[in-house]
């Protein structure tokens, strides 16, 4: 006797199905399951075109598609903004909201953060002996919550765990690690008073700020070993290729920032992290 349950676990995608679950695609074979089990129910029996919409729609549901190769197919011939409506799904890392990418870097240079340095942008040296001055303070490894309150410019902060926290009681947000926290409270208290206006900006234009300092670091705020920043290019079945940003310390293996970049080679925080040759 067949084994129902395991032959569907052996059917089953995960790569595609579940939180994986693409919803152009699952959309796509669901139409085409229809249209398969119409043209059997006329060519054969309705009882035919039953039988096939109902295996069309039981292989969608484990396998995440019908059509072998659906993914690449929905991504060449779905328009963007018919796989934008279906694309709810969170981004990873900080969004540039009304901080606009040439401001950004700009920014930082105009308050002394960054300066250039040949083609590239790096940390000031007077801001980056700032900064570890303020971190090797005592406290500063491990901030508490009022003080991420505080650089966040929010009303109230929920602490979920040591890098997670609700703010306003709605917004969530997270820090890839203990060290990037550290290193963002600690370059909040330097950039208020060098920035104007800081205090009026909204909390996503801050942690821009933030994360592109924080990008800029060749030391760990931890442990202050050398960080590698690399860069990836993210396929995804049905839409266009992003590229991942990962700094890691090299000696304590913390992630300090990790975050999506579009793909075009002017995307700020690629220029930022300086992996543009990379790619
Ligand atoms: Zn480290």
């Amino acid at each position: 006797m067949i084994d129902s349950p395991n032959v569907l676990a052996r059917l089953e995608e995960p790569e595609y199905t579940g939180e994986n679950r693409c919803w152009p695609c699952t959309a796509v074979n669901v139409v085409l399951g229809f249209a398969l089990a119409v043209g059997l129910g006329v060519a054969v029996s309705a009882p035919v075109g039953a039988l096939a919409l109902a295996a069309s729609l039981l292989l969608i549901r484990v396998r995440g598609y019908l059509v072998p190769g659906t993914p690449t197919l929905t991504r060449r011939y779905l328009p963007e903004r018919a796989l934008e409506l279906f694309d709810k799904s969170p981004e990873t890392g900080p969004t540039i909201e009304t901080v606009s990418p040439d401001e950004l870097a700009t920014v930082l240079t105009a308050a002394g953060v960054a300066t250039a340095r040949g083609e590239s942008i790096r940390l000031s040296p007077a801001f980056e002996t700032r900064w570890d001055e303020r971190l090797s303070s005592e406290g500063a490894a491990e901030p508490s919550p009022d003080e991420v309150r505080s650089m966040l410019g929010a009303d109230e902060v929920d602490c979920l765990d040591d890098t997670s926290f609700v703010i306003d009681g709605s917004k969530r947000v997270r820090w890839e690690s203990t060290a990037a926290l550290a290193a963002d409270v600690t370059a909040a208290a330097e950039l208020r008073p060098r920035i104007d206006g800081w205090d009026d900006l909204a909390v996503d234009e801050r942690r821009d700020l933030l994360t592109g300092s924080r990008l800029l670091r060749e030391r760990c705020p931890g442990c202050g070993n050398g960080v590698r920043t690399t860069a990836e290019r993210l396929e995804h079945c049905c839409r266009r290729p992003r590229i991942g940003i990962r700094s890691v310390c090299a000696g304590c293996d913390h992630p300090l920032v990790e975050l999506v970049a579009s793909e075009s080679s002017a995307d700020p925080w690629l220029e930022l992290a300086g992996v543009t040759d990379d790619l």
